[in-house]
């Protein structure tokens, strides 16, 4: 019994003999099946031909990925806390390297995750830091490795402790959240919830970024009314590098005015 990852989406799936004839997370229109064919490996093959980058991606927050870069290129922030760590999202690959480096950081304490493009292999980092996984309960069905150390939260947030909230927005996935961490001035961990745009100035809220379908208006508004309550400087997204150091509240609340004037017509030529 193996769990296979799709290479597609870096999603690892339950225990199986044979690989399954499909990813669950490719197939939805949120994604998109490999267009040679869908395609698996699993952690132990990674492990040979793969690495985990690490990079600061800003104050006690450290950028980890997969080199070279593979499936979607997710990066997983690991938030360095008085209470201990919390790692933000997840990746594919856990290396001996890394795991070594964050036991050496006190380990994690807790894994929280945006939304299932972000799920990987989130079940092998839980067994080896022995800390639970927290999944908000409206994106259960796309937990495809169900697992004791995956917990559902409910609600519209739920608090991690050392300052950090977790806080369900909704829009791209149901259950799509972002971790908000207090302290200087605040920053929201957003997955793509709110995906950084180029620019470095705004952000965007779709139902399908691969695919471009957008969402309407409500969603918009409550994905940003979820965060209104919320203070935050900075936003830090799902990529490399994809982060707003300044006026994030404020980006959120023009971004969402945006999108809203944009499907109402306010653009059309
Ligand atoms: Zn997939
Ligand atoms: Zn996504």
């Amino acid at each position: 019994m193996q769990a296979f990852i799709c290479t597609q989406c870096g999603t690892q799936q339950a225990e199986t003999e044979a690989a399954p004839e499909r990813c669950p997370v490719c197939v939805d229109e949120r994604q998109y099946v490999n267009p040679q064919g869908q395609q698996w490996t699993t952690h132990e093959r990674l492990r040979r031909t793969h690495r985990n980058g690490v990079r600061t991606e800003g104050p006690g927050v450290l950028g980890i990925g997969v080199e070279p870069q593979m499936a979607i290129g997710q990066r997983a922030l690991l938030v360095r806390g008085a209470e201990g760590n919390v790692l933000w999202d997840c990746v594919p690959l856990l290396d001996e390297g890394v795991a070594e480096m964050i036991r050496g950081l006190g380990g994690l304490r807790a894994i929280a995750v945006s939304h299932p493009h972000f799920h990987a292999s989130m079940v092998d980092w839980a067994h080896a830091f022995g800390c639970p996984v927290y999944v908000h309960a409206g994106n259960r069905e796309w937990v495809l490795r169900p697992d004791p150390a995956v917990r559902y939260w409910e609600g519209e947030t739920m608090a991690l402790g050392g300052g950090m909230t977790l806080v369900r927005c909704g829009g791209h996935f149901p259950g799509s959240a972002v971790l908000h961490h207090a302290g200087d001035g605040g920053a929201i961990l957003a997955g793509d919830t709110v995906y950084v745009n180029p620019d470095g100035r705004t952000v965007g809220m779709m139902y399908s970024f691969p695919n471009h379908v957008p969402l309407s208006a409500g969603a918009v508004r409550r994905v940003a009314g979820a965060l209104e309550p919320f203070a935050f400087r900075r936003i830090y997204g799902a990529w490399w590098g994809a982060v707003i150091e300044d006026g994030g509240a404020e980006v959120v609340r023009r971004s969402a005015e945006r999108h809203v004037a944009a499907i109402e017509g306010e653009y059309d030529a």
